[in-house]
C-alpha cells in the first residue's frame, strides 16, 4: 500500500497522522470509560431481577416494582444514545465534539447551560495522542506497532474505568488477553511459549500474594480484576517483564496512596488497576531499556 509505505518512509508525517488519530481515539475512549460501566450496571440490574424472581422465598410483589423500573432502562451502548450534557441534556453537536479544539473553543463549558466540562476529557485525548506517537516512534509504522496501539488504548480505557468505578470489565480484559496470545503466536513481542507462561504467572503471582495477605490480615487487599490485568500484561510482554511491572506499580501505588491519604486524611481503598496499567505501558515502551540500564549498573 502506498500510504503505508509513505508513512514508513516519513517519520514526522507518521507521528502527525498517528497523533491526530490518537486524539480521535482518545475522544472515543472517553465514551468507553463513561458508558461501559453504565451498561454493566444495567446488565447486573436486569440479571439480579431475573435471579430474585426465581427465588421461592422472595414474594413476587416485592420484585414487581423493581422489575418495572429495570424494564424502563434505555439500553446504553457505545453508540446509543447520542452524547448529551449530563447537566442540561443538551445534545452535543459534531462541532462541539472535536477533540481538544471544541473544549478550548467552548472554554470548558457547555454551550447551553455553561456548566463546566471536565478537564479530564481533553486530558485523556492528549494523553492518548502522545502515547500513540511514542508507540510509533518506538516501533515504527509496523504491524507490532498497530497491536501495541490497541494494547495502549485499551489500557487507557481500563485505567479510566477502574479509577472511576474500581471495576476492570472482563469484556475488555479477556479479548485483550486473547489478542496478546495471538500477536505473540507471531513472535511480535515475546515467543508464544513466553506469552502463555506470562499469562499464567501473571495471574497466579498476584493471586498468591493476595491469598497470603488475606491469611495474615483477614483483609481483601486487591480485586480479581488486578490479577486478570497482570495476566494480560504477561501474555503481551512475557513473564520476565512481570517483576518489573509489579515493582513499578507498587511503587506508583504507594506514592499516590500516601498522597491520597494525606489529602483525604484517611485510608480509603483505591483502585490498583490504574497503576498496573500505567506500569504495563511503561514496560511495553521502555521496559527493556530500563532493565538493561539497571542490570548494566552491576
Ligand atoms: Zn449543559
Amino acid at each position: 500500500m502506498q500510504i503505508w509505505q509513505l508513512l514508513q518512509d516519513n517519520l514526522p508525517l507518521a507521528l502527525t497522522v498517528f497523533g491526530l488519530l490518537g486524539l480521535c481515539v482518545g475522544s472515543f475512549l472517553n465514551v468507553v470509560i463513561h458508558r461501559i460501566p453504565l451498561s454493566m450496571y444495567q446488565d447486573w440490574r436486569a440479571g439480579s431481577v431475573e435471579i430474585l424472581s426465581e427465588q421461592q422465598d422472595i414474594p413476587a410483589n416485592l420484585i414487581a416494582p423493581i422489575a418495572d423500573i429495570v424494564a424502563k432502562d434505555t439500553p446504553i451502548t457505545l453508540s446509543h444514545p447520542s452524547s448529551r450534557c449530563p447537566h442540561c441534556a443538551h445534545k452535543i453537536r459534531w462541532y462541539e465534539n472535536i477533540p481538544v479544539v471544541s473544549w478550548l473553543a467552548l472554554k470548558g463549558k457547555c454551550s447551553q447551560c455553561a456548566n463546566p466540562i471536565g478537564l479530564r476529557y481533553p486530558f485523556i485525548e492528549v494523553v492518548t495522542a502522545l502515547l500513540s506517537m511514542v508507540v510509533i516512534f518506538k516501533f515504527g509504522v509496523s504491524l507490532p506497532a498497530m497491536a501495541a496501539l490497541v494494547l495502549v488504548w485499551t489500557l487507557i480505557a481500563l485505567t479510566g474505568i477502574d479509577f472511576d468505578t474500581q471495576l476492570l470489565p472482563d469484556r475488555l480484559v479477556f479479548p485483550l488477553a486473547g489478542l496478546g496470545l495471538a500477536v505473540n503466536s507471531q513472535h511480535w513481542f515475546v515467543s508464544p511459549v513466553q506469552s502463555i507462561w506470562g499469562l499464567l504467572i501473571g495471574f497466579l503471582s498476584l493471586w498468591i500474594v493476595v491469598k497470603i495477605f488475606f491469611l495474615i490480615t483477614k483483609k481483601q487487599g486487591m480485586g480479581q480484576g488486578d490479577f486478570k490485568l497482570l495476566a494480560v500484561l504477561g501474555a503481551w510482554l512475557g513473564p520476565l517483564m512481570l517483576p518489573f511491572i509489579i515493582l513499578l506499580s507498587s511503587l506508583l501505588g504507594s506514592i499516590i496512596g500516601v498522597i491520597l491519604m494525606k489529602k483525604r486524611g484517611e485510608s480509603k481503598p483505591f483502585a490498583f488497576g490504574p497503576f498496573i496499567a500505567i506500569a504495563g505501558i511503561i514496560a511495553l515502551l521502555y521496559g527493556h531499556t530500563i532493565m538493561n540500564w539497571y542490570l548494566g549498573q552491576y
